[in-house]
């Protein structure tokens, strides 16, 4: 069964689309089926709910890969709450790309920038090569990042300078 929103025209063929008086499109209505659909998907969703609940409950992988990922935090965590390992370049690297970054415009990113590269560089080389010893690795990537990108700024505004000049 269908309507005419716009007329109220019923149909009873449900192959209809467009009310045949005004063109209107035409919304199905259920009229004492209504409560049968309804009732329907109430009983079907409590199976499906069954059914997808005993899933859930049944792959304990999740429960057993997060001990897993505690482990892995844990190792990680460990050294780093500890701070026994000389994060001392990466952080000079860091503070010298930051500060490089800032004096772009007069030129400080050079030897900053340059300085933050070599300091970054050879923070990750420590803790690369002795990662018990050393740490910070991604400080002393960032500062390598910040000071290259404070490296080219400068360079770009001195060849800018130059031209204009
Ligand atoms: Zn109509």
């Amino acid at each position: 069964m269908k309507i005419c929103p716009k007329c109220n025209t019923r149909y009873s063929d449900d192959n209809l689309n467009f009310c045949l008086n005004d063109g209107e499109y035409l919304s199905t209505i259920d009229d004492s089926p209504a409560t049968v659909i309804m009732d329907a998907p109430r009983v079907t969703d409590q199976t499906n709910w069954n059914r997808y609940e005993a899933p859930q409950t049944a792959p304990p992988p999740a429960p057993w890969q997060s001990p897993a990922h505690n482990v892995q935090n844990q190792s990680f965590g460990v050294p780093q709450m500890n701070q026994s390992l000389d994060q001392t370049l990466p952080t000079v690297s860091l503070a010298l790309g930051i500060l490089g970054f800032l004096l772009v415009c007069c030129y400080g990113g050079v030897p900053l920038g340059m300085a933050a590269i070599i300091t970054g560089f050879l923070g990750m080389k420590n803790a690369g090569n002795e990662p018990h010893k050393y740490g910070g690795r991604g400080l002393a990537i960032a500062g390598l990042v910040l000071g290259a990108i404070s490296l080219i700024s400068s360079a770009i505004f001195i060849l800018i300078s130059i031209a204009a000049g």
